[in-house]
C-alpha cells in the first residue's frame, strides 16, 4: 500500500496543502494550492517580503507589528492588499523568518481568521 505524501505549502498564498487525488499523477510538480493562485503568480515578484522584514528590522526584536503597516495609507483598507502582505507573511513563516500571531498566541499560518500581528521568529 503506498502512504500518502506529505503535505506541503503553496508557494504563493503559503497555506497548506494537503495531497488530494487529482494531484496523485503529479504531487511533486504542484506548486500551487488552486488555480487562483497558480494565475496570481507573478505577484510574488512584488511582494511583500522586503517590507515586512524591514519595518520588523526597525523595531525591537519582540517587537510585533500590524501587516497593513507595510501598505500605503491609501490601501490600509483594501482587503486584496491586505490579502498580499498576509501571503508574504505566511510565506515568511515557511522560511523560519518570522512568526504570525494572534492575541499573543503564535499560530499555525494556514488556519487563522481575523486580524494578526507579525514579529521575527525567536
Ligand atoms: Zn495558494
Amino acid at each position: 500500500m503506498k502512504s500518502i505524501p506529505e503535505s506541503k505549502n503553496c508557494l504563493l498564498c503559503g497555506r497548506e496543502m494537503t495531497w488530494r487525488k487529482k494531484w496523485e499523477k503529479n504531487w511533486n510538480e504542484v506548486r500551487y494550492c488552486g488555480e487562483k493562485c497558480r494565475r496570481d503568480k507573478n505577484t510574488l515578484r512584488e511582494g511583500h517580503e522586503t517590507e515586512i522584514l524591514n519595518l520588523l528590522a526597525q523595531r525591537a526584536h519582540s517587537a510585533t507589528i500590524c501587516p497593513s503597516e507595510v501598505l500605503p495609507p491609501a490601501f490600509k483598507q483594501d482587503a486584496e492588499k491586505m490579502e498580499l502582505v498576509r501571503q508574504a507573511a505566511r510565506r515568511l513563516v515557511h522560511q523560519g523568518k518570522i512568526e504570525i500571531l494572534q492575541k499573543g498566541q503564535v499560530i499555525e499560518p494556514s488556519k487563522f481568521r481575523g486580524p494578526i500581528r507579525l514579529r521575527l521568529k525567536r
